[in-house]
């Protein structure tokens, strides 16, 4: 969802990194489609791409100093990645700020971000402007597939598999579960 999480990620890093402090940025599956965090106001940060398999205790351990995490994407780590991150907050004194969505197209949370609802000592829905085509707060992420919202498929999909475009659209949770999806949207009828 284009809300801005990742421009505050990176203003975020800034704050950090001005007053002296050593942090790592970390990332999965950015829309720059390379180990960056990037945004639409156009800011971009060198970052770490997150793996399945990467274990972040032996990542961290592996600096001499690191003070805090910025996890951009984090919805799409593992759960056991999640716990991990608990780990450097309680045994290595590491602050860990993470970001990303907390549900999925079907608007069903990622297992990542339940279990980062469940650890976090504190949990903010961001306060950015996305409206829904009818005005409301956008607080839900459609998938359209072929100008049609998809109500099953793989968790995560990102950019086009198959024949069909795949495309995400923010709506408010009427539309969301009406799965109308405005006027001038790309829909089949228009496309
Ligand atoms: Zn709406």
């Amino acid at each position: 969802m284009d809300c801005g999480k990742s421009t505050l990620a990176l203003q975020m890093n800034y704050n950090h990194g001005r007053q002296g402090r050593r942090g790592l940025v970390l990332t999965k599956h950015d829309r720059s489609g390379g180990p960056k965090v990037t945004s639409r106001i156009g800011l971009g940060l060198e970052a770490i791409e997150v793996d399945d398999s990467l274990d972040l205790l032996g990542l961290v351990t592996s600096y001499e100093r690191v003070d805090y995490l910025i996890c951009d994407e984090a919805c799409f780590y593992t759960v056991e990645q999640i716990e991990q991150l608990a780990d450097l907050v309680d045994e290595h004194g590491v602050d860990v700020y993470a970001f990303g969505l907390a549900s999925d197209f079907r608007a069903t949370m990622f297992p990542a971000a339940q279990r980062l609802f469940e650890l976090a000592d504190e949990v903010c829905r961001l306060q950015v402007e996305v409206l829904c085509w009818c005005g409301r707060p956008g607080l839900l992420n459609a998938r359209v597939v072929g100008g049609v919202m998809a109500r099953t498929g793989e968790q995560v999909v990102i950019g086009d598999t198959g024949d069909e475009p795949v495309r995400y659209q923010v709506l408010c949770r009427r539309h969301h579960r009406s799965g109308q999806l405005g006027e001038g949207s790309g829909g089949a009828a228009t496309a």
